[in-house]
């Protein structure tokens, strides 16, 4: 994040002058002793053991054995700014179907907020290491690739979907049930990369399985393309797979301005169904009705609305009386006494009551998370009286991966990345969103010097005119 540089009114203009210069100053020398070890590191070439410096992509035989990575660990759980901390770690050793990729940018998620509190649970007793690189979306290059993988192969421009799937899938199926449609999902090994495992993208190197490697949209920034992975394949099953959307049906987003949001509303417009977005501020509205959104209602106007345990008969009587005036609100955006086909939850036990109030007769209700709680309340009745079906989602298997990235690769659904910040910014990103302060999407930096820069060449290009310029 950028320094607050406000000056009091007192400050004299000479004096803001004299410290500005300085800030320059040691901005330059910064800039140039990084450049300088860009330089000695590139010279000496390959075996070196120490990380390859920040923005530099290298020679493809260039693999060191030790990389700069944020690490959390179990005695730092908290708050993000706490629990992330920059380590020198090994690089990762790939399997025969696994592919090493040098880290461009990184994409964040809420999930490495909840991997750095150790809420509800800490990842680092599901996969049982000493540390957890978080991180579950990436774009890079192909470094290296296990003697299995015919798809993939060095130097391949690449983005990561996070969905590991069981290698045992076939052999540690218990019943013939275990298997639903072969959905990869369904294995009982499913893991989501960077969560439940340690080796995550906020790393130079990461290793994932072939499976999870995409080609990357070469219209894109490698910020552009680390963004979008988790939460587009997220949505993108939610609403295709799981709700089964149909053309001229109405959909409500909760956070609809939030990285799920944002690409639930234009999926909405792809299949040619009504989105109604749900969001805390103007700003965010803006940003919906851009997307296609048909109607934008502000949650703040209904301060009773969200669903607390321990509620009074008082508050009670408020929230259902505030329940009552949001639908009213959707039936006004659209025109008619209309209840929306789908909901699409994620916020959870604050808005779960409203959310089955609000859906139409045999509409669903589709959830894939719970970050106000995951305790959810609500009056079955209006389920079983309309025949509304609650229908649990979760990340994307790689075919949907697959289908939603071509999407993207065509033009048709677009990255919606608010702000790049950079690799030594990892955990004040996360701060921010720990705090709701984002909208859309945003990314670091790991291996791009810059942002703007779309390919390998452009890549190497950046690096060789800051060291021309040495
Ligand atoms: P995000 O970018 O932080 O957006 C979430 C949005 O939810 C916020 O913009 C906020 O919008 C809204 N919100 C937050 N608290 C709320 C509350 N109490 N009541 C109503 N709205 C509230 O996060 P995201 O990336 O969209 O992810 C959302 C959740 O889904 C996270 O818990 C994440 O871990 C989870 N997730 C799960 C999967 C999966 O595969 N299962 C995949 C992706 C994400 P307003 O303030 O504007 O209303």
């Amino acid at each position: 994040m950028s320094r607050d540089k406000k000056q009091s009114k007192d400050t004299p203009r000479k004096l803001i002058h004299e410290e500005q210069a300085i800030e320059d100053a040691v901005n330059v020398a910064i800039k140039e002793a990084e450049d300088m070890e860009s330089i000695a590191y590139l010279s000496r070439g390959e075996g070196s053991e120490e990380p390859i410096p920040l923005g530099v992509v290298p020679d493809l035989s260039v693999l060191p054995k030790k990389m700069r990575a944020w690490v959390i660990r179990k005695e730092r759980h908290g708050e993000p700014m706490k629990s992330f901390k920059e380590e020198i770690m090994p690089v990762p050793d790939i399997g025969p179907n696994e592919v090493l990729v040098l880290v461009m940018a990184a994409g964040i998620n809420y999930n490495g907020v909840w991997a750095g509190l150790g809420q509800p649970l800490s990842v680092l007793d599901v996969h049982k290491e000493s540390y957890h690189i978080a991180g579950s979306d990436a774009s890079g290059i192909v470094w290296k690739v296990g003697s299995n993988v015919k798809s993939w192969k060095p130097g391949d421009e690449v983005i990561l979907h996070c969905n590991i799937e069981s290698e045992t899938h076939t052999t540690r199926t218990e019943t013939p049930y275990d298997f639903i449609s072969y959905d990869p999902m369904a294995s009982r090994g499913q893991r989501i990369w960077g969560y439940e495992t340690p080796d995550g993208s906020f790393a130079q190197f990461t290793k994932v399985q072939a499976q999870q490697v995409l080609p990357k949209p070469e219209h894109l920034t490698w910020e552009e393309a680390a963004s979008y992975g988790l939460c587009y394949f997220t949505a993108y099953r939610m609403l295709i797979t799981q709700a089964q959307l149909q053309p001229s049906e109405v959909v409500l987003v909760w956070g609809a301005a939030g990285g799920l949001g944002v690409f639930a509303i234009q999926i909405c417009k792809m299949v040619g169904a009504d989105a109604i977005a749900v969001v805390s501020s103007d700003d965010k509205a803006e940003l919906c009705m851009e997307l296609g959104a048909k109607g934008v209602i502000n949650r703040k106007d209904f301060p009773h609305l969200m669903f607390k345990h321990g509620e009074t008969e008082g508050e009670r009587a408020k929230r259902l009386e505030d329940m009552k005036r949001f639908g009213q609100a959707i039936w006004k955006i659209l025109g008619e006494r209309r209840n929306p086909n789908v909901v699409f939850e994620h916020v959870g036990e604050a808005t779960f009551p409203t959310s089955v109030f609000v859906c139409s007769r045999f509409g669903r209700v589709v959830i894939c998370a719970g970050t106000s709680g995951y305790d959810c309340e609500f009056d079955v009745r209006h389920l079983w009286m309309h025949q509304k079906r609650i229908i649990g989602s979760h990340f994307a298997n790689a075919l949907e991966c697959i289908r939603a990235n071509e999407l993207v690769r065509k033009g048709i659904i677009k990255p919606v990345l608010s702000h790049t910040y950079s690799y030594h910014e990892i955990p004040d990103v996360h701060q921010i969103m720990y705090e709701n302060k984002h909208s859309g999407k945003m990314a670091v930096l790991v291996q791009a010097s810059q942002t703007g820069l779309k390919n390998t060449e452009e890549a190497r290009g950046a690096a060789k005119s800051v060291q021309a310029r040495a």
